[in-house]
């Protein structure tokens, strides 16, 4: 089972996947049935999650059959459920490179304006280049964009934008995949451009760079106050288990004073 979705992963495109994926998931957590873990997002609960992830670093319990979100995604939503005002407060919200997880519960929610924004996928209603925004100054109170960064030829440009974008007092969570934890400044290099190369280099086929310890000061480098949140040391264990969280994963939150 485990090496049956990581192969899937691997071969067939992201967009694609994000399309068709659903269905099958849905037969799948039938498989799945019992009560172990909860999803926070979807409420729906499993003897635990579906496996996830590529070859070597594929991982068991993690993927939520019924809405598809990853641990991380669970994470995010329980922070910001516990640690903002983002499902009670009238917020302007730009989510960059949706995660279908989040797309209906966030479209359903009264408060708040929101728009979905993509270069390519499907799910997105807005078709933009992230380096460069069809948006006036000042037009969102939240950004929400995870794991497109380490996609994007100019990160500095991105990031410039979403400050941009983003009113006084706005702030964006801004997640990217760190592959080696030990390294301290981010890798890049423009000539590394197959997939085979980047790969080796990068930890993916289609990541331009590999993120490393200096990533919050990119991040401030634009003019962002950052915060490295490590919200889940405060959750208690069981709920930890209970959600299948990461165990130490950062929350990047990026604020504009
Ligand atoms: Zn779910």
């Amino acid at each position: 089972m485990k090496k049956l979705i990581s192969t899937v992963i691997r071969y067939v495109p992201r967009k694609y996947l994000q399309v068709l994926s659903p269905v099958a998931l849905r037969v799948l957590g039938f498989f799945y049935a019992g009560k172990g873990v909860q999803c926070p997002v979807c409420n729906k609960e499993y003897k635990k999650f579906l496996p996830y992830g590529r070859g070597s670093s594929a991982r068991e319990n993690a993927l939520c059959p019924s809405c598809q979100t990853l641990e991380r995604h669970r994470l995010i939503w329980l922070y910001l459920k516990e640690k903002t005002d983002f499902f009670t407060k009238n917020l302007r919200v730009l989510h960059i490179a949706p995660e279908s997880c989040f797309i209906t519960p966030f479209s359903k929610q009264k408060n708040l304006t929101y728009t979905t924004a993509d270069l390519e996928s499907p799910l997105a209603t807005v078709k933009m280049d992230i380096q460069k925004m069809p948006f006036e100054d000042n037009s969102f109170d939240v950004v929400l964009c995870n794991h497109v960064l380490e996609h994007i030829p100019d990160d500095y440009k991105a990031l410039s934008e979403m400050y941009r974008v983003l009113s006084p007092n706005g702030w964006a969570i801004l997640q990217v995949p760190f592959f080696d934890l030990n390294l301290q400044k981010t890798f890049q290099d423009d000539t590394i451009i197959s997939p085979q190369e980047r790969f080796k280099a990068y930890g993916q086929e289609d990541h331009v760079r590999m993120y490393g310890q200096d990533y919050p000061v990119r991040i401030a480098s634009v003019g962002f106050e950052v915060e490295e949140n490590l919200f889940v040391k405060e959750l208690p264990k069981e709920n930890i288990a209970k959600y299948a969280l990461p165990a130490s994963e950062i929350l990047y939150v990026a604020r504009k004073n």
